[in-house]
């Protein structure tokens, strides 16, 4: 929780007020394909993946920094200039306050995004309602999962792609391809279970190693030497 007050009277109260916000992107043109976005990063995350460039906000404990007044404003600001708002992370589900605010973006008339990696499958069902589009993170075959996320994962994230994809929500399926975990060949495995599952749209995406640690960029080097 961040602990912040809203901003106007009790009438306004949504619970959206509640969410820890990391940072937020008052435009965006590429978290949500096709839509013009404003992204909305939410701090906390359970996992440490290898790659990750988001090392600042994985700390559940930090409070916000973003009021959610700021997202309100920019939302009545952009009215007709927006399509929509992207929930991303950090991880967005760890937060019980992302319902609400993902009700008060659509009762604003715009869309709802998400990104997440499916840590928490049964806030995501309580969520998905009211979500548009989701950005899921499939992050290896299940044997490999542990190697990428450093904690667990595997048995939540499949757990979450059956939630998406029976609900019928639009998805696509991200797969960051970690050159130090993943071989060819074990993409090639994940892509054809995720076909199987009834995935249409797996999108691999490639390290980047900037924001990473510098072990995992020594690790990322070595493996070009
Ligand atoms: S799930 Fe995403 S935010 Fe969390 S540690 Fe992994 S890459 Fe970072």
């Amino acid at each position: 929780m961040s602990g912040q007050q809203p901003a106007a009277g009790p009438a306004a109260w949504t619970g959206a007020e509640l969410l820890a916000i990391a940072g937020l992107t008052p435009l965006s043109t590429c978290d949500w394909p096709g839509r013009l976005v404003a992204t909305v990063f939410l701090q906390g995350c359970p996992w440490r993946c290898t790659y990750c460039h988001n090392a600042g906000i994985l700390d559940p404990r930090v409070p916000g920094v973003v009021p959610w007044q700021d997202v309100r404003d920019l939302l009545g600001r952009r009215r007709g200039l927006l399509d929509g708002v992207v929930f991303s992370g950090g991880e967005p589900t760890r937060q019980a306050a992302l319902i609400h605010a993902a009700r008060e973006v659509r009762a604003s008339g715009f869309g709802v995004a998400l990104h997440t990696a499916g840590a928490y499958p049964a806030a995501l069902r309580r969520v998905l309602p009211h979500v548009d589009w989701v950005g899921l993170d499939i992050k290896a075959p299940a044997r490999l999962y542990d190697a990428i996320t450093r904690r667990a994962g595997a048995e939540p994230a499949f757990a979450s792609l059956r939630l998406v994809l029976d609900a019928g929500v639009d998805v696509q399926v991200r797969t960051t391809m970690d050159p130090t975990v993943l071989s060819v060949a074990d993409v090639a495995e994940l892509t054809a279970q995720l076909t199987a599952l009834g995935v249409r749209e797996h999108v691999l995406q490639v390290v980047r190693p900037d924001g990473t640690t510098s072990e995992y960029r020594a690790a990322l080097a070595a493996l070009t030497r």
